[in-house]
């Protein structure tokens, strides 16, 4: 089986969340908790990422306050990917996932992304902004940079947003609708996108838009583990450490990159 390396990548950026700030203090906090003694390497899918010369930390994206974010972020990746470094990238708010998608894009000329959260953000624009963290997916389908959009955890729709899923063909798959009972057909490479708020505040708190009604973290953990093709890329988006109880969001995000990181590296 061929290995891939894999690089975690810090996105310290929030200036796009439309309702609180926090999520640029996300990723110094899930490193501490992957570095700490707490957890041990291994992955449940027999992945023991402490043992792993192929799973990188590749530091964190630099933003400058005089440059548009999109540009150090799509370049930092563009990096990573030449060098045949898969991206694992902590957020930040979920507007980083566009220039992340845009540089991926050039690699992969078929991408399915696989996208967690309550929200669908396909805000045309959200007060103002098409930058917006609720609207990195408009942005993604109408520049056309991937072949099938799947969308889980979905809560909270309104009639622009189920327009906008009609008008870009995404396949949303609402929590009312939850569990599916046919299986999902990726069609192509993954790239994952997951907004802590997908999973319920019951288990994960530490976020900017709690909202009630959303998958547990064994449900996402089982969902991820189930995915038939390469993930190829994966970003971890909108845990805000000042929402937080107890640590217990920095926890599940810090297994999620387990589970993930395992994930990757194995496909
Ligand atoms: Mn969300
Ligand atoms: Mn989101």
């Amino acid at each position: 089986m061929k290995l891939h390396r894999v690089g975690l990548l810090g996105i310290p950026f929030d200036d796009n969340s439309s309702f609180e700030k926090g999520p640029a203090k996300a990723p110094s906090i899930i490193r501490e908790v992957l570095n700490t003694g707490s957890l041990n390497g291994s992955t449940e899918l027999d992945v023991n990422l402490k043992e792993h010369n192929a799973w990188l930390d590749c530091g964190d994206v630099d933003i400058s306050e005089n440059q548009h974010f999109l540009v150090p972020i799509e370049k930092r990746c563009d990096q990573l990917l030449a060098d045949d470094i898969r991206v694992l990238s902590l957020g930040g708010d979920h507007s980083i996932t566009y220039p992340l998608v845009k540089s991926y894009r050039k690699y992969y000329p078929k991408l399915t992304i696989v996208h967690v959260d309550a929200h669908t953000d396909l805000y045309d624009s959200f007060k103002g902004n098409k930058y917006s963290n609720a609207s990195p997916f408009a942005r993604i389908m109408e520049n056309g940079l991937c072949d099938q959009l799947i969308q889980i955890g979905i809560r909270t729709l309104t009639t622009h947003q189920r327009e906008q899923a009609e008008k870009f063909g995404v396949n949303v798959i609402e929590m009312k609708d939850w569990p599916i009972s046919n299986p999902l057909d990726f069609n192509y490479p993954v790239y994952l996108s997951l907004d802590i708020d997908g999973i319920d505040p019951a288990f994960a708190p530490g976020v900017s838009h709690r909202e009630p009604g959303g998958l547990s973290s064994r449900e996402v953990i089982n969902f991820i583990h189930q995915i038939d093709r390469p993930i190829v890329g994966a970003d971890i988006v909108e845990f805000n450490p000042n929402k937080d109880i107890d640590n217990m969001t920095s926890q599940v995000a810090a297994k999620l990159v387990k589970e993930i990181a395992g994930k990757m590296l194995l496909t």
